[in-house]
């Protein structure tokens, strides 16, 4: 049976996922008719889905069996009271290679002081002490598909990485630590902090002032997860009072973000437009194909998003 399948990516997105999304099929054997729009909502089987672009309200897919998000990050669609069918996110090869590069440059740049060096070219030899990675600790708040590719990197070259997760975790070279008591051993040590948590009900504000005074004076954040993970205003205060030192924000609680936030002008903030690691149509691409090979088999379904947990 031939599966009926809405590509709800806008029509930027389908001019670059059209081919590489026929191709997987072929790969991947499955027989499916792909539509960037449905006449008859009643017909479609599977939605391919992006916030922004998707449908709202699913009701009128009478048929529907399952939505495949072309996005790691759910916190838009995961409480639609309409969704009735299984959620899957992406979990994208590429996605996780992008993430890993942007996560070791921009702790290497902190880590390095290259901003000391690149501000002050002004003719004075100032000789410094570079710390090796090894004697620098980082902290990686999440350690899903990104976190654990990121940490593991960082672990790689060197650095003391603790990671913390909600469950218990047991991974190579890696300190890992779960639960209230964990955060705060981490949050403790961790001069670099990275943030690649999901936003869900549980991690909503998570660094608000009395966990980024937990932080060594003096640290680095660096923030690709989501905006919401942490207290604007407390962010602010704590740069400001020189506790902490940097951060590196993708993202942010309104995106774009706001031209006068005070984020754009702030000497201790790097902004950038959310854009540490996109989805890639050709590695994504062959993400959803198995995925409808296996709803067509009747084979679970890879990277379900737990409706409760919100992630
Ligand atoms: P994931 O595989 O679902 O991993 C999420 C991690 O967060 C897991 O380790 C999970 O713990 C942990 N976690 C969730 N809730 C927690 C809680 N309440 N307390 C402690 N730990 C908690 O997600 P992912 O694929 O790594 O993606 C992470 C996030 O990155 C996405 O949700 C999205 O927001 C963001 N992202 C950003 C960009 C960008 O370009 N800026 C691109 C892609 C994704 P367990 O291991 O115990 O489940």
């Amino acid at each position: 049976m031939t599966l009926e399948v809405l590509f709800a990516g806008g029509p930027d997105r389908w001019a670059s996922y059209r081919t590489p999304l026929a191709m997987a099929l072929a790969e991947a054997g499955v027989d499916a008719r792909l539509a960037d729009s449905a006449e008859d909502p009643e017909r479609v089987e599977v939605i391919v889905y992006t916030p922004g672009s998707g449908p709202r309200d699913f009701t009128p897919y009478t048929r529907l069996r399952a939505v495949m998000g072309l996005w790691a990050g759910v916190e838009r669609i995961v409480g639609n009271p309409t969704l009735k069918v299984p959620l899957t996110r992406m979990v994208d090869p590429a996605m996780t290679e992008g993430m890993r590069e942007y996560v070791v440059g921009h702790v290497l740049r902190h880590h390095l002081g290259l901003d000391l060096d690149l501000a002050r070219q002004d003719g004075v030899w100032r000789q410094r002490h570079v710390a090796l990675a090894r004697e620098r600790r980082v902290g990686v708040l999440g350690l899903g598909a990104l976190g654990r590719a990121a940490a593991t990197a960082l672990a790689q070259l060197g650095f003391s990485v603790s990671g913390w997760s909600r469950t218990p975790r047991d991974l190579p070279g890696l300190s890992c630590r779960h639960g209230e008591a964990g955060l705060a051993e981490v949050l403790d040590g961790a001069e670099i902090l990275v943030t690649l948590l999901p936003h869900t009900p549980d991690t909503e504000g998570l660094l608000d002032a009395r966990r980024l005074a937990r932080l060594p004076a003096g640290a680095v954040i660096v923030n690709p997860g989501r905006g919401a993970l942490i207290d604007d205003d407390a962010l602010l205060a704590a740069l400001d009072s020189g506790h902490l030192a940097h951060a590196t924000l993708d993202v942010f609680r309104t995106e774009p973000l706001p031209p006068d936030h005070p984020f754009w002008s702030h000497p201790r903030v790097t902004v950038t437009p959310h854009i540490a690691s996109e989805t890639r149509p050709d590695t994504a691409s062959r993400v959803i194909a198995e995925n409808l090979r296996r709803l067509a088999a009747g084979e679970p379904l890879l990277h379900l998003v737990d409706r409760q947990r919100g992630y």
